[in-house]
């Protein structure tokens, strides 16, 4: 079964807010086994509105309107849905009455706008607003329903979970959707889609989808099924496959992120870790600390961003600088072993590189140099970014941290 949600309300497309009550409701929605197939912002005029209304009728077995039931000329929604489905409004002596308590409770006069409120579309069943003075509005129309709910989310979440998911649950047949989040590091969004689309592309169920963002790439999949076992079932099908294809490549399969992953990973093997940056400023000591704990397992860092520091705090010889640059090879290993040297501890990570947008050494915009020191000794990474200052900066301690991962799969 399909739903389609209208956020009503000029607001709602100005910069300055954000419609979060249809995330809310595609969560629930989505816990009743009901996919949300479209979603509208509409400002409040009532011609858009019921157009939006009779648009997302002809497609969805469930219609919900968030907003605009507020008792000013611009709260349009029940005239519009009244519109659009050719029904009347209807005053309702006792829902104004009601209102009009509400506000002598508050030592108030309620305004003569306030009437507004009390107008319901004919045939609609009242959905009674115990935080609120407008009522929300179900109504059964041919194959449809429509909920008009008000636009402050907390009356709308208390509406909608104590009213209106009982009686969906009428409504909506038993169906479970279960999904899977597989995250993945050290590979291009195309690599990914071309190694693991020659599986989902079979499969309508479940939906697969990839997202990609700054270094760190997704492949959620979306089974419905009409109980548990039938959409794991499903889920198992095609995740299968592509966990065997992605092998390694994956970092974790229930949406933890790399920080938290190698985190994990070095408190297993009681083991250390400690970093150098230079290019990224320390972002990447911010992302390891950003991990709830960090404090077993990493000692701190250097943020060596001139040469001056990287020879005083690690030990970079002015030669290797002067020889090979401060972005370069030779740079990043001797940092990563002078992080170590310096720190003790088990794994030292160095990063150098540069993020432009001007060069600054004769290297090109975008590369990087990871250095990761350990017993054994030192291996060096290099690698050339395309995009922007920050895009470079956070690719940089991705694959600081995947690299980390990585060696600490091979050894435990
Ligand atoms: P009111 O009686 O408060 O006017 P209403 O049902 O007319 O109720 P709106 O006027 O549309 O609701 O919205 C009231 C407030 O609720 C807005 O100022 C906004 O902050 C919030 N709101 C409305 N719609 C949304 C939404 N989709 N997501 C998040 N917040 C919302
Ligand atoms: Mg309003």
């Amino acid at each position: 079964m399909n739903a389609e949600i209208i956020a009503v309300g000029s607001e709602l497309l100005t910069p300055q807010r954000l419609d979060t009550n249809s995330l809310f409701l595609t969560q629930q929605l989505n816990d009743l086994g009901v996919e949300v197939t479209t979603k509208y912002i509409v400002g409040d005029n009532r011609d858009h509105v019921a157009d939006a209304v009779r648009r997302a009728m002809s497609r969805a077995e469930i219609v919900i309107l968030s907003g605009g039931l507020g008792p000013t000329e611009d709260d349009v929604t029940r005239e519009a849905v009244a519109l659009a489905i050719d029904r009347k409004l209807v005053f309702h002596a006792e829902i104004s009455d009601h209102i009009e308590q509400r506000f002598r409770q508050m030592n108030r006069k309620m305004a003569e706008v306030n009437r507004r409120q009390a107008f319901v579309i004919e045939g609609a069943d009242i959905l009674p607003n115990d935080r609120g003075t407008a009522p929300g509005q179900w109504i059964d129309e041919s194959e449809t329903c429509i909920l008009l709910l008000p636009g402050p989310p907390h009356e709308l979440k208390a509406m909608f979970t104590r009213q209106c998911i009982p009686r969906l649950e009428r409504v909506v047949p038993k169906q479970v959707i279960r999904t899977l989040v597989f995250r993945v590091a050290g590979m291009s969004e195309s690599d990914l889609d071309q190694t693991i689309s020659p599986v989902y592309k079979k499969y309508d169920n479940p939906v697969t989808t990839i997202l990609a963002g700054d270094g760190d790439l997704q492949v959620h999949l979306r089974a419905h099924g009409a109980s548990e076992p039938d959409a794991l079932g499903l889920l198992t099908e095609v995740a299968g496959p592509i966990d065997m294809l992605l092998g390694e490549r994956i970092y974790s399969r229930n949406g933890d992120s790399l920080e938290a992953v190698v985190g994990e990973l070095l408190k297993k093997r009681h083991a250390t870790l400690a970093v150098a940056e230079s290019v990224t400023g320390g972002l990447l000591a911010q992302r390891i600390t950003s991990v709830p704990g960090s404090s077993t397992y990493f000692l701190g860092g250097f943020l060596t961003y001139s040469n001056k520091m990287k020879t005083e705090l690690l030990g970079v010889s002015e030669e290797t600088l002067q020889l090979h640059g401060a972005v370069s090879k030779e740079t990043a290993e001797a940092m990563a072993l002078g992080t170590r040297r310096r720190t003790g501890s088990t794994f030292a990570l160095s990063i150098t590189g540069e993020a432009g947008p001007e060069p600054i050494e004769s290297v090109p915009v975008g590369t990087v140099y990871v250095g990761l020191a350990d017993a054994a000794g030192c291996q060096v990474l290099h690698r050339v970014f395309l995009g922007d200052r920050a895009r470079i900066r956070v690719f940089a301690t991705q694959m600081a941290l995947d690299m980390l991962r990585k060696k600490c799969t091979v050894v435990s």
